[in-house]
C-alpha cells in the first residue's frame, strides 16, 4: 500500500523525539496529587521565578500583544551586544537557544555530514543532527568532562559542526581556559565550533570565548534566558557570532521567531543585576548543601559548577518513579546512557531539603545501592 509517510524523509522518520522533564501538572493528574504538593527539580529552572522588574515589562508588554513583535529585536540586540561588548550584528535570537542549534543546522548541513559532541552531551545536539540527516560523533569523556584533544582528533574532512556545552549538561563539568585555547589553535578551518554556555551566569570564573567571536573566528556562542533569568516559558535565547556567520544564521529563522512579550521581559531581566546576583547564591548555597548530603549519604556525584548535580543512586529509573509517587519530580538518565544516575536542580533551600528527605527514605528502605561505581 502506497502512503504518504513514504514520501516523508527517512531520517525524520526515525527521530526520536526528545523527552522533557515531566510537568508539574501531568504529574499531579497522575498521581491525584495537589499541585501545590508538588515540586519540580528536573529541568534546570530558577526557582526564584523570573526577576520582578521582567514581569512587570512583560505584563506591560501584554497590552500590546495585538501588534506584532519587532522582528528584528533591535533594542534587545543592541542591550545584548553593549553588554558583552560586541555589535548588534554579533547577536541573533532564538525562540529557546535551542532554536539556534537549528539555524546552524539548516545553514550549514545536509545528509552525510558529520556531527562532532562529547559522550554524554545535551540531547538536543544530536536531535537536530539527525533532523539534518547529519551523523553524530560521540567522543567519550573521561570524569564526565569534555575531552577537547579527542574530539580534535574525531574531526574528519566531513565533519561540520563541533559542540562544546560549557559547562555540560547532563554533567555539570567545565573546559577551562587553556584547554580551550589549545583547541582553537587547532581546529580546521572547515568546522563550525558551538560553545554552548547556557549556565554561563552561574560560574565564578567563566572561561572567555567571546574572544574568538571578536577575532572572526569560526565560532557561534550560545546563551540563554532560560536558565539564571527563569524565563524558560518565554523561550528565548541567543547566538553570538562574527557578523558574516550571524548573517546566514538571520536567514534561516522566521520573520517572528522571538515574541514581543518574551524580548521584553528578557531586555529587562538582563538589566536587573540583583536579581542574577541572588540566584547565583542560591544556586552556590543549595549546591553545596546537596553535595555535603550526597557525601553523607555515601553517594557519587559529579561536582558541579551550574545548577544541578548527577547523583549515582543504583537503578535510576527506580528511584525517579519512587520520587516521583512522592511529588518529587527528577530527571532519569537513561536516556543518556547513565542508567544508574539521576540528575537533580538546584531548588529553593526548602526543596532541596524536602529531596534529601525523600532520598534518605528510600535509601533507608533499600531502594538503592550507596558507592557503587559505575
Ligand atoms: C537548558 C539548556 C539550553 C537552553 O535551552 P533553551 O532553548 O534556551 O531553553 C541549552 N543548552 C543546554 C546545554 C541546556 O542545558
Amino acid at each position: 500500500m502506497s502512503s504518504i509517510l513514504s514520501n516523508a524523509h527517512k531520517h525524520i522518520l526515525d527521530l526520536v523525539a526528545y523527552e522533557p522533564g515531566k510537568p508539574v501538572e501531568e504529574l499531579a493528574r497522575e498521581m491525584g496529587l495537589e499541585p501545590s504538593q508538588i515540586i519540580k527539580l528536573a529541568s534546570n529552572e530558577n526557582p526564584l521565578g523570573p526577576s520582578p522588574a521582567a514581569l512587570q515589562a512583560m505584563r506591560d508588554t501584554l497590552e500590546r500583544s495585538h501588534f506584532y513583535p519587532d522582528g528584528g529585536a533591535w533594542a534587545l540586540r543592541n542591550a545584548i551586544a553593549e553588554k558583552l561588548d560586541l555589535k548588534r550584528e554579533n547577536v541573533i535570537l532564538g525562540n529557546g537557544s535551542n532554536e539556534i542549534i537549528e539555524f546552524i543546522g539548516h545553514a550549514f548541513l545536509k545528509p552525510g555530514d558529520e556531527v562532532v559532541t562529547a559522550g554524554h552531551a545535551f540531547a538536543v545536539y544530536n536531535l537536530m543532527a539527525q533532523l539534518f540527516g547529519a551523523r553524530t560523533v560521540e567522543v567519550p569523556d573521561p570524569g564526565f568532562t569534555h575531552d577537547l584533544e579527542a574530539m580534535l582528533a574525531a574531526v574528519t574532512p566531513k565533519t561540520r559542526q563541533l559542540f562544546i556545552a560549557n559547562p555540560n549538561n547532563p554533567t555539570g563539568t567545565l573546559v577551562g581556559q587553556e584547554a580551550i585555547d589549545r583547541f582553537m589553535e587547532r581546529v580546521p578551518e572547515h568546522v563550525l565550533v558551538i560553545f554552548d554556555e547556557a549556565y554561563f551566569e552561574f560560574l565564578d570564573n567563566p572561561p572567555d570565548v567571546l574572544r574568538y567571536v571578536r577575532e572572526d573566528r569560526n565560532v557561534v556562542v550560545m546563551r540563554t534566558f532560560s536558565k539564571i533569568q527563569g524565563l524558560a516559558n518565554l523561550r528565548i535565547g541567543y547566538g553570538l557570532a562574527p557578523a558574516r556567520i550571524a548573517e546566514v544564521l538571520q536567514k534561516t529563522r522566521q520573520p517572528f521567531n522571538a515574541n514581543g512579550i518574551a524580548q521584553a521581559g528578557a531586555l529587562a531581566g538582563l538589566r536587573d543585576e540583583v536579581h542574577m546576583r541572588r540566584t547565583r547564591e542560591l544556586t552556590h548555597d543549595g549546591r553545596n548543601y546537596l553535595e555535603a548530603e550526597f557525601t553523607k549519604m555515601g553517594l557519587t556525584f559529579v561536582p558541579s559548577v551550574a545548577n544541578f548535580v548527577l547523583v549515582q543512586v543504583g537503578d535510576g529509573d527506580a528511584v525517579f518513579k519512587a520520587l516521583l509517587k512522592r511529588g518529587v519530580i527528577v530527571r532519569a538518565m537513561r536516556s543518556y546512557k547513565l542508567p544508574d544516575w539521576i540528575r537533580v536542580s538546584v531548588g529553593t533551600m526548602e526543596q532541596n531539603r524536602r529531596f534529601i528527605e525523600e532520598l534518605e527514605l528510600l535509601n533507608k528502605a533499600g531502594l538503592f545501592k550507596t558507592g557503587k561505581t559505575a
